[in-house]
Order: structure tokens, then C-alpha cells, then sequence
């Protein structure tokens, strides 16, 4: 059975995007089998990971409003061998509002992913930088979350307010979610201010914070606009070297825990 995994900080520009492409890409490309959802209306994920969203018949939006809908159908193969995609499309924005008179309409997408869940190692989700329908449909149908947090000033503001949400769907719509750990992301080594930042978020988040760090790269901001993950865009580059270690981190932790729980 795979796990699934949301993005999540409602802050927008903090790495969701980022992270969800190039951390699903080197995870297939260490032979995991990865399903990536778009569940952000944006489409970012869908765009970067170089699907053409003109030419989408089925998206996400048919996974959640259909109603005895196939799942199969709206997964698309990316370029990545193992990748594979169920994009998102502009008529997300408005499935927010028409999920509000569907029966269960919190639990559309874990029903969803029940029923692909057999076929892949991991499922990661990307959320759109709100809290409404479609995070807590995100939040609802995952095993944990994932928490990238950008090395700016600003950076714990806001971290409540998502700890708050994650307890709230714990007790009322999943309580079996876990924290996955939190990534630092677009770190700038030259600063104190991100060093600084990077000691307060491992204060506030302990042993949840990964070690690897995302350096700001200037190749990770380009790669979406090829439709290329980081490591086919420029395998060489920081941002590529970075995520492909993060991956093998993550892999460690699973590993870890998995001997942990027997
Ligand atoms: P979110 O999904 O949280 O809104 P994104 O992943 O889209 O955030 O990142 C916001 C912007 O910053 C995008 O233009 C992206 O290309 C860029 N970006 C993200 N991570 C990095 C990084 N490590 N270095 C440089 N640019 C980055
Ligand atoms: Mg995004």
C-alpha cells in the first residue's frame, strides 16, 4: 500500500510546487513508483511537470465532483519514467464550491485514492495555499504532511495557524495524520537572517526538520517553464544535488521508521 503525503503550508511561494515536483521526480527516479496530485487550481504542478493543461479532458476536478468516477482515467505518464500525474485544471476553483452540496464532500479524494492506492509507493499531494474544501480534502485523505517553510523573514508566521488546521482535521476527519517533516526551502547561506532562520524553525519543529536544506537556485525557478523536474533539466545544478539528497534522506526516514514499527 502507498503513502500518501500532502504539501502543505497555506503561505503561497514557500516551495509547495517545487518541492512536490522534484522531490516526486528523484524519488521515481530511484525506482519508486510516485502518483503526484494537483489539487491546487493554479495548475503549477500539472504545467511544470510538462503536461499541457489545453489539452486535459479529464483532471482532478472529475476525481471530486464525478460521481462514481474511475480514477484511472484522469492519470496521465509524465516524461519521468514511474511519475505518473493526475493534473489539475481552472475548473478546480469552482469544484470548491460545488463539492459544498456533495454528500461526504471532505472524503471525495480519499475515496479517490483508495482506489489507486495499491499501484504506487508514495501519492504526493499538492495544496493550493488556502484552507478551504480542497486542503482539507487534501489533509483528510493523506498519511501526513509535509511542511516546506521558505528561510525568509517571515518565515514561522503562520505556523500556528497550519499546526492549528492539521490538529483540527486530526480530531474531526483523520486521526490517524502525522507530520512528515518539515523542509527548509530557498535557503541563502550568504545571510544570517536565513541562518538564523533555520535555528528558530528547528527550535519550533525539532527533530522534524530535515537536514537537507533547498539552497535558493536559480535553475529550480527556470526548470517548471522547460515542463522539466530539476534533475532532467540541469542534473548538475544545486537545486538538482539538493532534492536528490533530500529524497535519499526522506527514503532513510522511511526505512527507519519502518524497522522502528516493525
Ligand atoms: P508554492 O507552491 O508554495 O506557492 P513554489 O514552489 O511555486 O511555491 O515557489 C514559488 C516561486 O519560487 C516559484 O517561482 C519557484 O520557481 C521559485 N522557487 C521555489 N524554490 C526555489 C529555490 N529553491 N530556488 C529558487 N527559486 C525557487
Ligand atoms: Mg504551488
Amino acid at each position: 500500500m502507498g503513502k500518501a503525503i500532502a504539501i502543505f503550508n497555506q503561505k503561497g511561494g514557500v516551495g509547495k510546487t517545487t518541492t512536490n515536483i522534484n522531490l516526486s521526480a528523484c524519488l521515481a527516479v530511484q525506482g519508486k513508483k510516485v502518483l503526484v496530485i494537483d489539487i491546487d487550481p493554479q495548475g503549477n504542478t500539472t504545467s511544470g511537470i510538462g503536461i499541457k493543461k489545453r489539452k486535459l479532458t479529464d483532471t482532478l476536478y472529475d476525481v471530486l465532483v464525478n460521481k462514481d468516477y474511475d480514477v484511472h482515467k484522469a492519470i496521465l505518464q509524465t516524461k519521468t519514467a514511474n511519475l505518473d500525474i493526475i493534473p489539475a485544471s481552472v475548473d478546480l476553483a469552482g469544484a470548491e464550491i460545488e463539492l459544498v452540496n456533495i454528500e461526504g464532500r471532505e472524503r471525495r479524494l480519499k475515496k479517490a485514492i483508495e482506489q489507486v492506492r495499491g499501484e504506487y509507493d508514495y501519492i504526493f499531494i499538492d495544496c493550493p495555499p488556502s484552507l478551504g474544501l480542497l486542503t482539507i480534502n487534501s489533509l483528510t485523505a493523506v498519511d501526513s504532511v509535509l511542511i516546506p517553510i521558505q528561510c525568509e523573514f517571515y518565515a514561522l508566521e503562520g505556523v500556528s495557524q497550519l499546526m492549528s488546521t492539521v490538529e483540527l482535521v486530526k480530531k474531526n476527519m483523520n486521526p490517524d495524520l502525522q507530520i512528515e517533516g518539515v523542509i527548509l526551502s530557498m535557503f541563502d547561506g550568504r545571510t544570517n537572517l536565513a541562518i538564523q532562520v533555520v535555528q528558530e524553525v528547528k527550535k519550533y519543529f525539532g527533530k522534524y526538520v530535515f537536514s537537507t536544506v533547498i539552497p535558493r537556485n536559480v535553475r529550480l525557478a527556470e526548470a517548471p517553464s522547460y515542463g522539466m523536474p530539476i534533475v532532467k533539466y540541469d542534473p548538475s545544478s544545486a537545486g538538482a544535488k539538493a532534492y536528490n539528497k533530500f529524497a535519499l534522506e526522506f527514503l532513510d526516514r522511511e526505512k527507519r521508521r519502518k524497522k522502528k514499527n516493525g
